[in-house]
């Protein structure tokens, strides 16, 4: 196998290539970073507005309360236990709460107190007369949350410095501490139940399906979650069904609701598929520049490598085209020179310098009209005159013309076709040369035994004329380039044999002239096949092929035997 050897031209190819894959490289990174940051910078959004939305849950609660930062609280346990008027900050809180529907009860007990342990001594506070009136039944959850806040205080106490303190029974009560931090003593308990029904459906789930919006619009999907009963109390979109696996984000709620939690899922947003689709589109136009770029380095690469070659194919051929054309003239020159002189007389001397000169003139002619069918062929002067063209006959003019070469060359001919073979619509000088250039390179690539194989083949659509041979064969590598101009497989047996690379060249250039196509199948050693393919029309497959003068027409004869006719015009 031959490698290119390594030049400036393949090392500017490579840096070229390096320099595109790089480039591309670089833009589709800095394509998919930035769809990657509009995607992440959307989701840090949604996600802040869950925790900004977990923190106006907890100032919802709160806000009513907030009359509790005025109380002073040193005079706070005698004015509960006496019938004095009670701490004005402390009523205010308690009828902001009752009036809240988030709030349904308000209790209160003091420090003492145990109502979780003896069922009672709790007040309930009444908001018209602004008094407390004692019950004998402490509910459960009053009784659940102040025994929570009085645990939680009893660790608290001695650091702590604020006359009240919020803890929350998840979502069933909140509970104040009232304290006396100066003297580090607790000195009741305030205790809200909270309305779960209101909470539920008035405030959270309309809340967050208005921040939220529907997935479509907003890219996220948020359910309320009740973790512990495994159970979704709200959703944002109704049309997205929980699965904890499509879960991306959790959030808690701050020291508050404790049993639930928000969870979320990213969906696709109009933002993020706006982005996907400019990335894809970026992508796509990127990939064609870029397959575009490459294919335009590498097909100018190609050209150029091809024009070098032709160069140098082209400079070798004038040096060689001009030695072969001195030789006939040298030849011809002498024996001219000498039958001039007068100096041979003998007859047969006279025949002999005549056959030469006569041979070297036709070698010499030759090799012009080859030039000439090039020159003209790149100049596209080519002049056709197509006609319905009978190529059995041509073929047998063919070797009749040239059976005293057949014949001197020890070539045997074996011609064969299946009838009908109909005309086809071509250029009948044009199919003398291409065949004859092609039956002259299957007798001078032949080995000693010279054989040449010719078949006619109808295909329906096309007729195909093979031309055979066993001679040297074409090395694989060679066979797409022998149609090439001067191109000749380097080899010592090509060496030896006279040619100019031409032949091929002016073959294809005809047949495609003459709407047909050329192919070469080959084995080393073994021998070659051209075949000449060219197309049939509706019109030509209804010619006639002449035998004896009598018409026979394929399409109306209806005769589908397939005869074999082998004709031998010459053999030896
Ligand atoms: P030329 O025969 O003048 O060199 P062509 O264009 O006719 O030029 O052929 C190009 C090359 O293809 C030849 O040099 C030869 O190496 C190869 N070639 C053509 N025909 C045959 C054949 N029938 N058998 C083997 N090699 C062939």
């Amino acid at each position: 196998m031959k490698f290119p050897k390594f030049s400036f031209r393949w090392f500017l190819l490579g840096v070229g290539l390096i320099a595109i894959i790089g480039l591309t490289g670089m833009n589709v990174y800095s394509l998919y970073a930035l769809h990657e940051s509009t995607v992440v910078s959307k989701q840090e959004n949604q996600k802040n507005k869950l925790i900004d939305f977990t923190n106006e849950v907890r100032h919802r609660f709160t806000s009513p309360l907030n009359d509790r930062f005025r109380l002073n609280t040193s005079r706070f346990e005698e004015q509960m236990q006496s019938d004095d008027e009670k701490p004005e900050a402390f009523l205010s809180m308690l009828n902001n709460a009752s009036e809240d529907s988030l709030f349904s009860e308000v209790y209160f007990t003091d420090a003492e107190c145990r109502p979780c342990e003896d069922g009672g001594e709790i007040r309930k506070y009444n908001p018209q007369t602004e008094s407390f009136e004692w019950v004998d039944q402490t509910p459960e959850e009053v009784s659940d949350g102040i025994t929570m806040a009085r645990t939680n205080m009893s660790v608290l106490i001695g650091d702590y410095r604020w006359q009240t303190r919020i803890f929350f029974d998840t979502h069933r009560s909140l509970t104040i501490a009232i304290i006396n931090s100066r003297e580090e003593e607790l000195l009741g308990f305030v205790n809200l139940l909270i309305d779960s029904d209101y909470l539920l459906e008035s405030y959270l789930t309309p809340k967050i399906s208005e921040l939220f919006r529907p997935a479509e619009e907003s890219g996220i999907v948020v359910w309320l979650h009740d973790w512990t009963q495994d159970e979704v109390l709200a959703s944002t979109d109704e049309s997205v069904p929980y699965d904890f696996q499509l879960v991306s984000t959790t959030q808690n709620f701050p020291d508050l609701l404790n049993n639930w939690n928000l969870k979320a899922s990213f969906t696709e947003s109009p933002t993020i598929s706006a982005s996907r689709a400019t990335l894809i589109r970026n992508l796509s136009v990127l990939g064609a520049t870029v397959v575009f770029l490459i294919g335009a380095l590498v097909f100018m690469f190609i050209t150029a490598q091809k024009e070098r070659n032709l160069a140098r194919r082209q400079a070798g051929f004038l040096a060689n085209v001009t030695h072969e054309l001195k030789t006939p003239l040298a030849v011809m020159q002498a024996a001219g020179e000498n039958l001039a002189d007068g100096r041979v007389n003998d007859e047969s001397r006279i025949t002999s310098y005549g056959r030469h000169i006569h041979n070297e003139a036709m070698r010499l002619r030759g090799m012009i009209e080859k030039l000439l069918d090039v020159a003209k062929a790149d100049a596209g002067q080519m002049v056709l005159k197509p006609e319905y063209a009978n190529l059995v006959d041509e073929i047998n003019t063919y070797l009749q013309n040239k059976r005293s070469m057949i014949r001197s060359e020890g070539v045997k001919v074996d011609f064969q076709y299946d009838e009908p073979i109909p005309k086809v619509y071509i250029d009948r000088s044009s199919f003398d040369t291409i065949f004859g250039n092609l039956v002259e390179n299957a007798i001078k690539y032949s080995g000693d035994e010279k054989y040449i194989g010719i078949r006619l083949r109808n295909t329906g659509k096309h007729l195909n004329v093979d031309v055979i041979d066993n001679g040297r064969g074409i090395p694989p590598g060679d066979q797409k380039y022998i149609f090439d101009k001067f191109y000749r497989v380097e080899s010592s047996l090509t060496a030896n044999t006279k040619g100019h690379g031409l032949g091929l060249s002016i073959v294809k250039d005809l047949t495609e002239l003459n709407g047909g196509s050329v192919s070469v199948t080959s084995e080393e050693n073994k021998g070659s096949t051209f075949t000449i393919t060219f197309p049939l029309d509706s019109t030509n497959t209804n010619q006639t092929h002449k035998l004896n003068g009598e018409s026979i027409n394929q399409a109306e004869s209806g005769d589908q035997r397939k005869r074999q006719k082998s004709s031998k015009p010459a053999e030896t």
